[in-house]
């Protein structure tokens, strides 16, 4: 029986990768459904090839240019109604930002298994998720290559109930070692070049800023059910290491290979299976030295952030994630400097006040509230 697919944000880095992965396996996975944002003419080309049930397109300002033999959805209500009558057994989540949470939920209700890659959900939305995916008996599976490594590492029980703490690795971005004076003179040519990986404009500048760590590790407190004190980041620039969990034994376990998505991509639709990956073996023997150092999240403050948000509940994470995509958003338009990416995000954060949020309303609300003052601010 082929596993059938719904993947949201098919048009992007992480969409184009499972669809070749697809392609690869056509015995293997059916495609249900496709998404993207306005990005048409891509998600018709990709409509033609794998000839799925139905499309979406969720910026109001395309509608109708869906073109193909499927049923057509349109606007941000067009993703959760594709959601509700396609029958698919994996959601692949790749849509960027919290845009992503109200059809991941939809998606759950359907007693779809969740291969989430669209990690701002899980730090905006981790309470409601989490008690979601219980109440439904769901499999919730990482893509972010980190996350996939430790899911790899604790794939027995007993490994699963003895970890003392984990680490996820970290490349440093393009920027890795400068300071803040040389922050203030970054570009954004030189922000969208990270040295390791090729992936979407805004998870880059993520990088850059480390800002995607600190999003990592509010995702691993969801997936993992750790707390701050056990979750640890390492820079290790070659991204070979994935990440490691350190046990109760004083065991380390890695999950090592070339740096390209399309493993841990393919592990998540696959899973428990593994099957051969298309992806140039590693090379251990001219990998070289595999180094770590210790984050500077002095001059890397939204890492600190992530970590106070931890400890602060999760209305925090919510303002942390909002604020930040407003700020790249507008660093990608060219409208504030890098290093303005921080300092605006540090000022909404300390802004803001948090609720414990119970479910998707407050979360959304909290989200949109924070949106409002962080355009105030721009
Ligand atoms: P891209 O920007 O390359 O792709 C995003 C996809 O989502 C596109 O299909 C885009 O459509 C669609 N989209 C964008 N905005 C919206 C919206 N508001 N509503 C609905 N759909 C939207 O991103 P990536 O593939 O790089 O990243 C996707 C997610 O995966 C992110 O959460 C990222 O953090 C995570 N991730 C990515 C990795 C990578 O290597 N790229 C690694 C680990 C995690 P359109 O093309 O029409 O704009
Ligand atoms: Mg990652």
């Amino acid at each position: 029986m082929k596993k059938k697919l719904l993947i949201f944000g098919s048009t992007g880095s992480i969409g184009t990768q499972t669809l070749e992965i697809v392609r690869n396996h056509p015995q293997r996975f059916e495609v249900v459904g496709l998404s993207a944002y306005s990005n048409y003419k891509l998600l018709n080309k990709q409509i033609a090839e794998f000839k799925p049930k139905y499309a979406t397109l969720s910026n109001e300002q395309v509608t109708g240019n869906i073109i193909g033999d499927v049923k057509a959805f349109y606007g941000s209500q067009g993703l959760i109604d594709m959601a509700s009558e396609a029958e698919a057994d994996v959601a692949l989540t790749a849509i960027v930002g919290l845009a992503g949470l109200p059809v991941t939920i939809q998606c759950i209700k359907k007693k779809m298994t969740i291969a989430l890659a669209n990690k701002e959900t899980l730090v905006g939305g981790g309470k409601v998720i989490t008690t979601m995916i219980k109440e439904h008996g769901v499999d919730l599976i990482p893509v972010d290559s980190e996350h996939s490594a430790i899911f790899q590492c604790i794939q027995n029980d007993e490994n699963k109930n003895a970890i003392k703490r984990i680490i996820l690795t970290a490349s440093g971005g393009p920027f890795y070692g400068y300071t803040k004076v040389q922050l203030d003179s970054v570009t954004l040519p030189m922000a969208l070049k990270h040295p390791n990986w090729d992936m979407g404009g805004k998870i880059t500048i993520d990088s850059a800023t480390m800002m995607n760590k600190g999003l990592e590790v509010i995702e691993a407190k969801w997936l993992f059910g750790l707390q701050a004190d056990r979750i640890d980041v390492a820079i290790h620039t070659k991204s070979i290491v994935h990440s490691m969990v350190e046990f109760v034994d004083g065991s380390i376990l890695s999950q090592m290979g070339v740096p390209d998505m399309r493993i841990p991509i393919q592990y998540a639709l696959t899973y428990p299976e593994r099957i051969p990956c298309t992806v140039p073996q590693l090379d251990i023997f001219s990998c070289g030295a595999l180094e770590f150092y210790k984050p500077d999240m002095k001059t890397f403050s939204l890492l600190a952030l992530a970590y106070d948000a931890l400890n602060e509940g999760n209305g925090k994470a919510v303002i942390l994630n909002a604020a930040n995509e407003m700020a790249v958003d507008a660093f990608l338009k060219e409208k504030i400097s890098f290093i303005d990416i921080m300092e605006i995000v540090n000022k909404v954060y300390h802004y803001m006040p948090s609720i414990d949020e119970s479910d998707i309303e407050d979360v959304l609300l909290l989200d949109k509230e924070t949106r409002e003052y962080c355009m105030d601010l721009l």
